[in-house]
Formats: structure tokens, sequence, C-alpha cells
């Protein structure tokens, strides 16, 4: 019953009437009717779960194509061919991402009340904040128990990767940068280029030429390739927040920007369907691509299998488990709704690519209201990775065991400050964790040069890594929800701004849930003959 009210409240508050419980598990509106026959429950309960359905259909195709290709031994330019749709899929994505994330963070940012804007922010970064730490510890735990690095005794040599291997830099400058990004000099270059500080050696003492040359290392700003998205996040708040500043003047531009968001979610709405295909082309292009796994495994497999016990307990108890505990309603039926957002993250290996179908999941299928999803998923997207701090946490300790050095309580603190600090500055792109791993082992002065046997394994690591930071983003959202409606329900001023749809936009529709709808709409019809 709770829920129903909640769902209801949703509805209202998103101002749309395409939020559907049917589509989360296709079990309750029929209830009622007790007419319904099993073949049209099982159709409509299909119809309802279609994508998902289509997703996982997706996965598994994929793993057996992958392995019938690897068989007939393909050359390098085949396998690329066969990658090809699941690039497209990343590409589709990846266009999407900066007027998603700039128009609906502008946009949401202009609707909602500067007051509730700020405590709405304020609890997801706590929530961020919490289950980062959560989940850092839950690595070093993890890390301690399976011991990965401690019973090779020799370290496991992977040739060929040192020159991905990121330069090592000094762990203020690393954090002068993320500040930097966060102020980018110029808005266009900060779609596809961020700052980061390179080094220079300057002489000095040139003047006393008797003395020793000493030679200084100076940081120097290069731009490199990368979208700063950190960039683009904050200001596309502020910008928001400046134009509701505007009253009536700033009127048209908002409504400038939420038509364009709206019109950018009809386009997701469209690549979703190609999803399960993208999908299946990622996992098999994946699956043809692996090389020496066998001997990957036997060197790093307790590393791996660290990794991803550590992710499974954080995804599938820990976050469930609080989501639970605060909004009582069932985190598996949420988790469920979130399903192809959660298989993308795991073909892309990217939370900003997952972005935009992560929106249209929590929007309609957990009942989250675009105010909400539009505001704290982009955010989450940039700064929330649990997943990244958890296995940067692992690896840390795995390095440190495999270095034979012992690592002292404050060193354990560290590793857990600084991997929630450095998981904020990795992209949400492909071995993004990995280059800011860099930070914590200087933090605890351990060699950065044995990232490269992290990377080695990083493309099994860090699929599991960028579902889990999806899913917490998600969770964010859902709690979130969860925290407008009740304070709403119990008079809370400020917070009903949320709930106030600002433009009465005609919702966009996925083709499913026009499918759907006209189906019941003749069901109903039925029902009402008889
Ligand atoms: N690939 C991850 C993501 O996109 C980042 C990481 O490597 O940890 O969320």
């Amino acid at each position: 019953m709770a829920e129903r009210i909640d769902m209801e409240e949703a509805k209202a508050s998103n101002g749309e009437a395409h939020l559907d419980e049917n589509m989360v598990n296709g079990l309750d509106s029929h209830k009622k009717s007790g007419s319904e026959s099993l073949s049209e429950r099982v159709k409509r309960i299909v119809k309802a779960n279609m994508l998902v359905i289509l997703t996982v259909a997706g996965v598994i195709i994929g793993v057996i194509i992958g392995l019938a290709v690897r068989e007939a031994s393909p050359t390098r330019v085949q396998i690329i061919y066969i990658g090809f749709p699941g690039e497209l899929l990343i590409r589709l994505l990846k266009m999407i991402i900066i007027p998603l994330v700039v128009c609906s963070l502008v946009s949401g940012a202009a609707s909602i009340d500067p007051k509730a804007l700020g405590k709405l922010g304020g609890w997801a970064m706590l929530f961020f904040l919490i289950t980062t730490l959560i989940a850092s510890s839950i690595g070093v735990i993890m890390a301690f128990i399976i011991k990965p690095g401690a019973v090779t005794g020799t370290k496991p040599i992977i040739a060929g990767l040192d020159e991905n291997v990121p330069p090592p830099k000094e762990i203020i400058d690393s954090f002068l940068d993320l500040i930097r990004n966060i102020f980018p000099s110029n808005l266009v270059s900060a779609a596809f280029q961020s700052y980061a500080t390179g080094y220079k050696l300057v002489k000095i003492n040139i003047t006393d030429p008797s003395s020793n040359i000493t030679v200084e290392k100076v940081p120097i700003g290069t731009d490199q390739d990368g979208m700063n998205i950190l960039g683009l996040v904050v200001f596309a708040i502020v910008f928001g927040v400046a134009l509701r500043k505007l009253g009536d003047e700033g009127e048209i531009l908002i409504k400038f920007f939420n038509s364009f968001n709206e019109a950018t979610m009809v386009l997701v709405s469209w690549i979703m369907w190609y999803a399960p295909i993208g999908i299946m082309f990622l996992v098999a292009g994946k699956i043809v691509e692996m090389e020496n796994v066998g001997e990957l495994f036997a060197s790093l497999g307790k590393y791996i299998a660290c990794c991803i016990v550590g992710h499974a307990i954080h995804g599938a108890l820990v976050l469930p488990g609080i989501y639970f505990i605060i909004t009582r309603k069932n985190p598996y039926t949420f988790l469920w709704g979130i399903f192809t957002a959660l298989a993308t993250a795991f073909g892309t290996s990217s939370s900003s690519a997952t972005l935009p179908l992560m929106m249209k999941c929590v929007e309609e299928k957990n009942g989250v209201s675009k105010h909400i999803s539009r505001f704290i998923l982009p955010i989450g997207a940039t700064v929330n990775m649990d997943g990244a701090a958890l296995f940067q946490c692992v690896a840390a300790v795995f390095i440190a065991q495999l270095n034979d050095t012992s690592l002292n309580f404050i060193q354990i603190i560290t590793i857990l400050v600084t991997a929630t600090a450095s998981s904020v500055g990795a992209a949400g792109i492909p071995a993004g964790g990995v280059l800011t791993l860099a930070i914590i082992l200087e933090a605890i002065g351990l060699p950065t040069n044995d990232i490269s046997l992290i990377l080695a394994v990083d493309w099994i690591v860090d699929r599991t890594c960028t579902v889990l930071n999806v899913e917490g983003d998600a969770f964010g959202a859902g709690l979130l929800q969860h925290f407008v409606d009740r304070t709403s329900k119990n008079g809370g001023e400020e917070l009903n701004e949320v709930k106030v749809g600002q433009t009465e936009s005609a919702p966009e529709h996925s083709p499913l849930i026009e499918k759907q709808k006209a189906a019941e709409a003749r069901h109903n019809e039925k029902e009402s003959v008889m």
C-alpha cells in the first residue's frame, strides 16, 4: 500500500502519466480482475519486461557468438569488424552525453528552489560519501582476507603493458588538477579536453658556473584528450541557478534547456532499443579478442576474484540493504528496473555512456521523478564511484603484498581516504579508475609501475566496477525520491518544489510503454464490454 502511494505521488511529481508500476514486474494491475488467463499473463509480463529480456538474450548470444568465432581464430581486422555494432552503441551513447548532462543539469538546477537544491545535493553527497567509504573498506577487508599478492612470491610479469602506465604525478598536483578541472578555462574545449599536470626539468643555478647545476622539476599544465565532465557539471548547475535568479528574463532559456533535454531523452529512448544488439557484439568482440586468459587467471586470479566478490557484496547486499532499511521497499525490484542500464555498464565499462539509459530506467521503471534523476544522476556518474574505490583499495593492498610491504593502521586509513577521493577524480570511462590509482600508491609510497599488472586485468574488473558505480548512483536517486516524498508528506515546505513540474511538456514515450498502454486499454475495453 505504502509503495502504491509512493508510486502515485511520484507520478504526480513527474507531471507524467507514463510511470507505470507494471513496467517493473507486470504483475499488479490485473490482479483486480482475476479473469486473466495464464497465457495472457505471461504475454503481458514478457511485454512489460521486453527490453530486459532482449538484453539478457543479447549477453547470452554474445557469449555464444564470441566463443564460436574465437574457435575460427579470426584476424585482428576481422575482430574489429565483429566489434563494429558494439562500437556503434558506444558512439551513440557518447554522442548524447554532453547535451544530456548540460541540459538536464541546467534545467534541473533552474527548476528547483536553491534551498531545496542545496538540501538534495547535500543528502546525495552524504550518501555518495558514506557508500564510497563502505566500498573502500570492503575492498581493504577483502584484500586482507584473500591476500591476492601474498602467495605468488615472485611478482607476476605481464609483458607489453608498461608503456600504458600513467606517468607518476605528485599527490598535491593530482588534487590541484581536480580543482582546476572544476573550473574549466574554456567551456568548448572542456567538451573534449581536460587539464593535467605534466613536468619539465629546469636547470637552476646557472649564474654561478662553479656550483653544481641543479635540476628542478617544474609542473606545467597540459591539456589531454578526454571530456572534462566535472567542469561541465559544475558549470551547468551554477548556470541553472543563475537562470532561476533572473526570474522572468531567464524563463525562455530555461524552456529552451527543458525542451532540449526532453528531445535528448526521446533520442535515448530510441537508442535503448539498439542497446541489446550493441551489448551482444561488445560481449562477443571482447571474448574473441581475449588473449592468454588462462595465464592471466593463473597469476592474477586471486586479485580478480577479490575485486569481483567485493563488487558483488557491495552491489548485491550492502547497497540494497541500505535502500531497504531506509525505504522499506524491495531493493531487488529496483535493481530489476535498472537491469538494462546495468547490462550497458557491463558491456561498455563506462558510467558516462550508461548515464542516458540509467536516467530512462529510473524514471520509467522505478518511479524517480525527472527533477531528481536528471539532477542527481549526472552528478553521481561523475563523482560517485563505489566500484572504483573498492577495486583501487584491493589493488593498493595487492601491490603492497607483492612488494612485501606491511601496511600499518595509518597507511590503511590513508588508502581508504585517498581511494574515496581519487574515485571522485576518476573519469567515467573505461580504465578511468586505474589512472587515478597512482594517487593512492604515491600516498603510501608504493611503486606506481606495478599498475601495469592492474591494467592487464582491468578489462574484466572494470566491468563489475562500472556496474557498481552506476548502481550506486541509481540507489542514490531512489533514496532521494523517497526523501522528497516523505518530506512533503510530513508537510515539509522546501522540497515540495522538487515535486512541481516546471514545464507541462508532453512525456516522451518509449515504444514499449506505448504498446503496453495500448494493449492495456484494449484489455480494459474488453473487460468493460463483458
Ligand atoms: N570504468 C569506470 C566507470 O566508467 C571507471 C573506472 O575505471 O573505475 O565508471
